[in-house]
């Protein structure tokens, strides 16, 4: 049986396909199929699982087995660099929830599935977006994607916008007026404007409808454009301006900003969640109802548009397979063992390469009372030993000193460091990020600072190190013992937190 619904029913259909197949028992397999730019979904009764056909299941073997069996699939050429909204992210997804389900966890997902299902909007790229700048004095300006400039998240579309430039970091512009705004970050160092579009996109979006920033001459030109992007269709478009487009915005020439895109589509983005209840102590029952939340996102950047290279598939296996591996193992660990006495979330999320958006929808529609999150430990990049970190066997926390977690887990002695970059602003990087805005102390656990093949093509299941990974896991394991059980109560420590920063 093969079933197609027209795009503008699809979300409705799918939230209540994934409602209602609880995998324990679901009688038929789902694969979908992006064809002819609408979103079909094929339902054959066949499998047991939903999981589709040619996905593995769940291995039994050692940690070290079962950490590189995870790897060999989520990095597989198959799955094509599990592209937010593709097939092969959504296959990526069954199998998670599989391996979740057998690892003793609960669907923890909408309707008590084991998804969380975002809703979404896909551009495809291959249709040139429409950027026009228009001054009062000026013919405007058509600008020409991957020429002037480039589109590098959000997906929303403005008319007629005003100009406000930002030239310092620390100010955000006052803006007046009903009508939309484009802001212009225009920095001494233009690293330091893209930074700040990517890391404050929420605190922007507040004040404007389309953000422009500066580029640096050449950079970002070699890359090849993206097929297609994904988002939420209000997030105003983050763009990197060049060139002469930049020289007359920047002398004021040209202040008035349009951006059209075209081919929107809706797309099936899924976040997989479970948990583990927990039963609190004897002392204290009250902590079966505080959660930690173990996350790692899924998604990677799909396939290189370049159709002469030989490899064009952007693998994603230290990135981040590798880290939802050990979550994975870390259910399987805790599943095993006694019941915890704080409950186990956890939260494999997509789209964090599109801007963290499966773990923002996921704090903002959360599967626990939010104030019962006591932290969230993400997992990035576990797969290499990172020198800059300690090589083999060693892992750095980012964010470190922010909260009790590192100093208590380094007098555990275990080998959990402070980030040796604070530079690159990790901590602001990743799904973390998510709960750390919403207050909740979160961090990241990670080899993945001075590592090779990040974001190439050669991120390849290959070049990971499994006896690094399963000292990373084990720690992992190690360390978050003493908080599932109790014994440690994350908290920020004074001054740690952004949010009073
Ligand atoms: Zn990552």
């Amino acid at each position: 049986m093969q079933l197609a619904f027209d795009v503008s029913s699809w979300t409705a259909n799918l939230r209540r396909m994934f409602h209602q197949d609880r995998l324990d028992s679901v009688s038929r397999c789902t694969t979908w199929l992006l064809a002819s730019g609408l979103l079909m979904v094929s339902v054959a009764c066949q499998s047991t699982r939903l999981a589709p056909q040619g996905t593995p299941s769940p291995p039994a073997g050692s940690l070290s087995e079962n950490l590189e069996s995870h790897v060999r699939f989520l990095a597989s050429d198959a799955l094509r660099g599990r592209d937010t909204g593709t097939q092969e992210s959504l296959r990526a997804a069954g199998y998670l929830a599989e391996v979740l389900r057998k690892a003793g966890a609960e669907p923890a997902g909408d309707g008590g599935g084991w998804y969380q299902v975002m809703d979404l909007q896909g551009v495809d790229l291959t249709r040139p977006p429409k950027l026009t700048l228009a001054g009062e004095a000026a013919e405007s300006l058509e600008c020409v994607h991957g020429a002037d400039y480039r589109l590098m998240s959000g997906i929303g579309g403005v008319q007629n916008a005003t100009l406000v430039t930002m030239n310092d970091p620390s100010v955000l512009p006052e803006v007046h007026g009903s009508g939309p705004v484009a802001l212009f970050i225009d920095l001494d160092d233009p690293a330091a404007g893209f930074r700040l579009a990517r890391d404050r996109r929420d605190e922007l979006a507040a004040i404007a409808d389309i953000v422009l920033f500066a580029g640096r001459p050449g950079v970002g030109k070699t890359r090849p454009l993206p097929e297609h992007l994904v988002g939420r269709p209000e997030a105003p478009a983050s763009i990197m301006l060049n060139g002469p487009a930049l020289e007359r915005v920047r002398s004021g020439e040209l202040d008035r900003v349009s951006f059209e895109l075209a081919g929107e589509e809706p797309v099936a983005a899924l976040n997989v969640v479970g948990k583990i209840p927990g039963v609190g102590t004897p002392d204290r029952p009250d902590l079966a109802d505080e959660v930690v939340v173990l996350t790692a996102h899924y998604d990677h950047v799909g396939v290189s548009p370049d159709k002469s290279a030989e490899d064009r598939i952007f693998n994603g296996a230290n990135d981040d397979a590798s880290g939802v591996a050990v979550v994975l193992e870390l259910a399987r660990l805790f599943g095993e063992g006694e019941a915890p006495a704080r409950t186990l979330v956890f939260a494999l999320v997509t789209a964090e390469e599109q801007g963290l958006l499966g773990s923002t929808y996921f704090v903002q529609n959360p599967p626990v009372p939010l104030e019962d999150i006591v932290c969230n430990v993400n997992f990035e990049m576990l797969g290499q030993p990172d020198e800059g970190a300690g090589g083999f066997g060693k892992m750095f926390l980012t964010g470190f000193e922010r909260s009790n977690l590192g100093p208590s887990w380094a007098a555990m002695e275990l080998p959990i460091q402070a980030d040796p970059y604070p530079q690159l602003q990790l901590f602001f990087r990743s799904d973390n990020l998510a709960f750390v805005r919403q207050g909740i102390p979160g961090h990241s656990i990670s080899t993945g600072g001075m590592v090779e093949h990040y974001h190439e093509v050669t991120d390849e299941t290959d070049t990971l190190n499994w006896p690094h990974m399963e000292i990373c896991a084990e720690v992992s394991y190690q360390a978050l013992v003493p908080v599932v059980s109790g014994a440690l109560d994350p908290a920020w420590l004074p001054g740690g937190n952004p949010n009073s920063e």
